[in-house]
């Protein structure tokens, strides 16, 4: 998915619109320490167009002047977006860290679109002008408050992203590679790609697709996404946590199945957590890595024991299939691909509407469907509408009276019956007409 960074000095109202543009209520400018933390960046759409918002005056560093926090800021959605959007405040006017703002993003090749906030009555519709001299054309009005302004600047938005959807066209099965520092992504990386003798290809095109890495094992074309996000060390703001966040995020979105790498000999943490949701969230494959399975003492029940740790931890995650490796000896290290293909193959499964119907018959007859406020739900038809993940429609008499556990006996019904590892499964209800 394309990226979309809102850059722009503090209290311009970067995100008030940001949250007007997800048309979430969330109050980040109320922000509650904990509740509303990972917030600096979501999933949003305009036109049928998807893309990931940042709002990068939610990733600080701990210490910092407020120039060097912008600086950082300006820079990350230098390193990280495909369209910027300016913010400035016509309320204040112009000011010198709005043109040193500028002054940084003339550096790059992205498109820049310049927005003045606040506007919120047609009167200060004109003073707007004086943000012209910031050379990037036409300023857009808008108002994050009031709402309006918005949709011409998300035509302008989405007018930039080109053909970038369809860019993965080629028959590459992209996976990424997360999980909190110091677990070993990189070494995992460099062990699949040692171990394969892989001809890394020519990186061309966009910026991203250049941080991505492409090889052939057996015929199969790979693409190891944002390999450079897991390599680059040294910009001040990579340290920070929500910058972290935003990478593995990226990574996820833009891959078909996420490698999620544990590290045995510290056991699983918070953070893993975190970075397991993101990965849950997004409806990609997820494969757990446990990586340095050579350094906690074993015997025959440790692999048993941490597996129903992970269990219970990421109890979401039950689809996912889980190896123990070791990047360091290489132990286990040529099985992850064998993984991956099949995850991929699990996740671009199609089944024909016959078999899904005979299915259903079968499934309602064990498992009554449910009555709900003395009515009772009825499935008439079940088909699929989507891979990646897998997804199907039963349609209804009633979508409310499909809830959750019947839902999830449904999924449980299709795991059992077709192979389905390592992807997360969608049903949706629709009324039949
Ligand atoms: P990243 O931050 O997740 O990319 O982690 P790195 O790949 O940089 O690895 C962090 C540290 O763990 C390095 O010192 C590696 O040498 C070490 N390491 C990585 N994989 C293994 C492993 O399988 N076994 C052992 N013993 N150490 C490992």
């Amino acid at each position: 998915l394309p990226i979309v960074a809102i850059v722009g000095r503090p209290n311009v109202g970067k995100s008030t619109l940001f949250n007007r543009i997800i048309k979430s209520r969330v109050a980040i400018v109320e922000d509650e320490a904990g509740v509303t933390r990972d917030r600096i960046y979501a999933k949003a759409e305009w036109m049928g167009h998807e893309f990931i918002l940042i709002d990068t005056g939610g990733i600080t560093l701990e210490s910092g002047e407020i120039e060097e926090q912008i600086k950082a800021q300006a820079e990350i959605a230098i390193d990280e977006a495909d369209v910027i959007v300016l913010l400035g405040d016509v309320t204040s006017h112009m000011t010198n860290m709005d043109e040193t703002i500028a002054k940084m993003l003339y550096r790059t090749k992205k498109p820049v679109i310049l927005a003045v906030n606040k506007a919120d009555n047609p009167e200060q519709r004109t003073d707007i002008y004086d943000f012209y001299s910031l050379g990037f054309g036409d300023p857009i009005p808008v108002s994050g408050s009031h709402g309006t302004g918005i949709g011409d600047l998300l035509d302008a938005v989405v007018g930039e992203f080109g053909d970038k959807a369809n860019q993965h066209e080629d028959d590459a099965i992209r996976f990424s590679v997360i999980g909190r520092p110091n677990v070993g992504k990189s070494s995992i990386v460099n062990a699949i790609l040692g171990e394969q003798r892989v001809i890394v290809a020519d990186m061309e095109g966009t910026t991203r697709d250049a941080i991505d890495t492409s090889f052939t094992h057996d015929g199969q074309k790979y693409t190891i996404v944002d390999t450079a996000g897991i390599r680059r060390r040294g910009k001040v703001y990579e340290k920070t946590e929500k910058y972290s966040v935003l990478r593995a995020v990226s990574a996820i979105e833009n891959s078909d199945l996420t490698l999620l790498v544990l590290d045995a000999s510290t056991g699983i943490r918070e953070q893993d957590k975190h970075v397991a949701g993101y990965a849950h969230d997004a409806g990609r494959g997820v494969i757990i890595v446990v990586n340095k399975w050579d350094l906690p003492e074993k015997d025959a029940h440790s692999m048993k024991q941490f597996e129903q740790t992970i269990r219970q931890e990421f109890q979401y995650l039950d689809y996912a299939p889980i190896i123990f490796v070791s990047a360091k000896t290489g132990q286990r290290i040529p099985d992850i691909l064998n993984l991956v293909d099949e995850v991929h193959e699990n996740q671009t499964r199609r089944i024909q509407s016959s078999v899904l119907n005979d299915l259903l018959l079968e499934a309602t007859r064990i498992t009554p469907t449910p009555l709900v406020n003395g009515k009772r739900l009825r499935i008439y038809y079940m088909t699929q509408v989507a891979i990646n993940p897998p997804t199907f429609v039963v349609f209804v008499n009633d979508p409310e009276l499909l809830h959750f556990s019947y839902k999830r006996f449904l999924i449980n019904q299709l795991r059992q019956n077709f192979d389905f590892k390592g992807t997360p499964i969608k049903i949706l209800a629709r009324k039949r007409k």
